[in-house]
C-alpha cells in the first residue's frame, strides 16, 4: 500500500530491503540521508533530509534496545558459553581466559558498537511494519518536498 507520503509528491516509499539497508548503514530509512548522529550515541530527533520524526511514540526505541540485547546475548553464547562447553568437554583443565575475553567482548563492546545501528534499523523495521499515513500526527510525517 502506498503511503500518504508518496501521494503528497514527496519521496516514494522505498522497498523494505532498501529501508533495511539504509538502517544498517546508519542512514534514514525513509530518504537515505546520513548524518543522523551528532556523536556515537546522540541521534537527531528528525531526519535532516526529509524531516521525518524518528520516535513516533513514547518508548519508541525500546525495540532497538531489545534488538541490541539479543545481539549481545547471542554473541556471548557464540563467543563464551558454547566454546566453554566444547573446551571443558575436551579438556577439563583448559584455560578459560580466551572465553572470558570473548564473553566480555560480546557483553560489553558489542552493545556499544551496535547501538546507533540498532536505532536506525529499528526505525526501518517500524517503517516497514507500520508505514506513515494520514492518521499519524502531523509532526511525525515527512515534510513535503
Ligand atoms: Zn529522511
Amino acid at each position: 500500500m502506498a503511503t500518504a507520503v508518496g501521494e503528497k509528491g514527496a519521496a516514494a516509499t522505498p522497498s523494505p530491503g532498501r529501508m533495511l539497508l539504509r538502517g544498517a548503514l546508519k542512514r534514514c530509512p525513509a530518504c537515505g540521508a546520513g548524518r543522523l548522529f551528532s556523536g556515537w550515541f546522540a541521534m537527531a530527533d528528525r531526519c535532516p533530509g526529509c524531516g521525518y520524526q524518528f520516535a513516533r511514540e513514547e518508548g519508541f526505541f525500546l525495540g532497538a534496545y531489545v534488538m541490541n540485547l539479543v545481539i549481545a546475548q547471542g554473541l556471548v553464547m557464540l563467543l563464551a558459553v558454547i566454546p566453554t562447553i566444547v573446551m571443558l568437554n575436551a579438556d577439563p583443565d583448559a584455560s578459560l581466559v580466551p572465553v572470558i575475553v570473548g564473553g566480555l567482548v560480546g557483553a560489553v563492546l558489542a552493545p556499544l558498537v551496535f547501538y546507533p545501528y540498532s536505532k536506525t534499523l529499528w526505525v526501518a523495521i517500524e517503517l516497514i511494519l507500520r508505514p506513515v499515513d494520514e492518521t499519524e500526527p502531523s509532526d511525525v510525517r515527512l515534510k513535503p518536498r
